[in-house]
């Protein structure tokens, strides 16, 4: 499920398809690609598919981890 957002006012809206062009305007692959160069103001915050799967990993395993300690609190056990 894709999150929708409105942006701000002003803000202009950057439709990018291309993959070459996701990876290279990618906001997180950016400081690794170009180092000491700062991350162009016009480029829209765009992340590449790979850093989009490992914030989806991120997020599970966190979940995860969550979950397991919910059942684990669920399950009860001695209070000392
Ligand atoms: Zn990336």
């Amino acid at each position: 499920m894709q999150q929708q957002t409105i942006p701000a006012p002003g803000v202009p809206i950057v439709v990018i398809t291309s993959l070459e062009e996701r990876r290279a305007k990618c906001a997180w692959c950016w400081d690794k690609n170009h180092p000491g160069v700062p991350y162009p103001r016009e480029y829209s915050s765009t992340v590449c598919p790979d850093c989009e799967a490992a914030v989806d990993a991120q997020i599970a395993q966190v979940k995860a981890a969550r979950a397991a300690a919910k059942a684990e609190r669920q399950r009860g056990g001695p209070c000392f």
